[in-house]
């Protein structure tokens, strides 16, 4: 599966990536949601750069423990 491919497995939107704000408003999806204790829930949007390397990590670890690997699920991981 190429770069482009997983990327595909997102729906991206303009916001702030979670690690490089400094960008500010790029392409991004939601990878995750935090619950602060007296917040409302707050959605973590990354970049494609960083959803890529996210991946990677997935896949490197699914690898090492012998468990599948199933790209584009970073969000509900995370849920
Ligand atoms: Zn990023």
């Amino acid at each position: 599966m190429d770069k482009q491919q997983i990327l595909d497995l997102y729906d991206w939107a303009d916001g702030v990536c979670f690690r490089h704000p400094g960008r500010g408003e790029v392409l991004t999806t939601v990878v995750g949601v935090i619950h602060p204790r007296e917040d409302r829930e707050r959605e973590v949007r990354a970049c494609a750069d960083c959803v890529i390397r996210m991946e990677d990590i997935r896949r490197e670890d699914a690898a090492r423990s012998g468990s599948a690997y199933e790209p584009g699920r970073l969000g509900e991981a995370l849920r």
